[in-house]
């Protein structure tokens, strides 16, 4: 065996656990900005009992509620000012993965020149000892974003999605409460708890898998296959929804260490060019036709994931169980109600190349089992476009 795993994030995990963040928050600084979405009725308690508990806690906090779906550059650029203006010490984040991926970027836009987006990967280097300090409070069960060293941006301007990518920007604590995914709608609920799927299937069958991360991934793949639909259906079952959290949790993990692949690259491209369609609708709509491309080239790994969906294929070869894995897959997204096409959500067949050619820019796809050219893009976007 030979694998690296590292990660610097302390995970304050359970029910409850969201009473502690005063004290979490005034050991990392006193001056503090809260980065949430604009208060909307499921959210505006948790964010008034949270300005509350960091001020009783000897924290001073400036709201800025400038975070959006899917964040952009601007909305990033906004907050660093507000940081900088302020002298803020910590940041915290507190929502869905797009709010803590705003407060990362805002982390690194308050104490690095020029805007965020220059620091995108494979841009300017972001100088970890400058990165404000992170705290991470995750209201969806989905990205895992509260321990990844990424925070997903796009740009207002070039309509492209990118990451900022740096172990500084993990944060340095994660307080993982499953209650406050109670108020996430059932849609949400699906398109999140499949991202999550995402980040532990495609590290398990990522070309740099690592059998230390696999043994998160497995869990977590057995938890969602097993919660999702449960909570899709019925989002007051507390143990479903603590398993999504924790699975989602698990997920960061995996892919803070090995990384996604092709669907990612592909659901990165769609999200930066289009408007309205969420990640994990992204990742649904190209799931179905990218396995059925690559199963073959990763056997034993479908193999292993098509027995977690289905016990009976423990009795027949691992070719049959890989193939039945697409299967299972494709019945999981019908039960969760993600069987969706990029027709479904309007995608104009005119920015096709873009999409192809901005799946290339990002490093997944070279991380897949079965690498793909410039045509086999094509055609799994072709092929993705409507579903029977
Ligand atoms: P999100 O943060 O965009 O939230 C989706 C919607 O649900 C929003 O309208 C939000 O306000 C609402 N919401 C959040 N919590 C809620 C709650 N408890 N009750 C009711 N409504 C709630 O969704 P997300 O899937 O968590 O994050 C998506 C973003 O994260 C994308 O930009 C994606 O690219 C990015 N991402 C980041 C990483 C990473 O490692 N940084 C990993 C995967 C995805």
């Amino acid at each position: 065996m030979r694998f690296n795993y590292f990660h610097p994030t302390r995970i304050n995990f359970g029910w409850d656990r969201i009473n502690e963040i005063g004290k979490n928050v005034r050991r990392n600084g006193k001056m503090c900005l809260l980065v949430t979405v604009k208060p909307f009725p499921a959210m505006e308690e948790l964010f008034k009992k949270v300005k509350k508990l960091c001020e009783e806690s000897g924290v001073d906090i400036i709201h800025y509620e400038g975070a959006i779906p899917e964040p952009t550059d601007e909305c990033a650029n906004v907050g660093s000012k507000i940081a900088l203006d302020n002298n803020v010490d910590v940041i915290l984040g507190v929502g869905g993965g797009s709010t803590i991926d705003a407060a990362k970027a805002i982390a690194v836009g308050a104490t690095h020149e020029g805007d965020v987006w220059d620091y995108r990967l494979g841009q300017k280097r972001i100088d970890g000892k400058k990165t404000l300090p992170i705290i991470a409070v995750p209201t969806t069960g989905g990205t895992g974003s509260e321990v990844t060293n990424m925070a997903v941006i796009k740009s207002a301007k070039d309509k492209t999605k990118s990451a900022l990518a740096d172990w500084s920007i993990t944060p340095r604590i994660a307080l993982v409460d499953p209650e406050l995914t109670m108020t996430v709608p059932s849609h949400i609920t699906a398109t999140t708890g499949f991202d999550a799927f995402s980040h532990s299937f495609e590290p398990f069958i990522n070309i740099n898998s690592s059998v230390f991360v696999d043994l998160y991934a497995l869990d977590a793949l057995k938890k969602i296959i097993k919660y999702l639909p449960i909570a899709y259906k019925d989002g007051t079952n507390k143990e479903a929804r603590e398993a999504l959290s924790f699975a989602a949790t698990l997920g960061g993990l995996c892919i803070s260490n090995v990384g996604t692949t092709l669907p990612h690259g592909v659901a990165m491209a769609i999200g930066g060019n289009t408007s309205g369609i969420n990640h994990g609708e992204s990742l649904a709509i190209v799931y179905p036709e990218i396995n059925r491309w690559s199963w073959r080239d990763a056997i034993d790994k479908y193999a292993v994931v098509g027995r977690l969906f289905n016990s009976e294929l423990e009795k027949v070869s691992n070719e049959v169980a890989a193939e039945k894995c697409c299967d299972e897959i494709e019945s999981f997204l019908k039960d969760i109600g993600l069987w969706i096409s990029l027709e479904d959500k309007a995608v104009s067949k005119d920015i096709f190349n873009a999409i192809i050619n901005d799946t290339l820019k990002l490093r997944n796809y070279s991380l897949h089992p079965k690498l793909a050219n410039f045509d086999d893009i094509s055609y799994l976007i072709e092929k993705s476009y409507k579903k029977e």
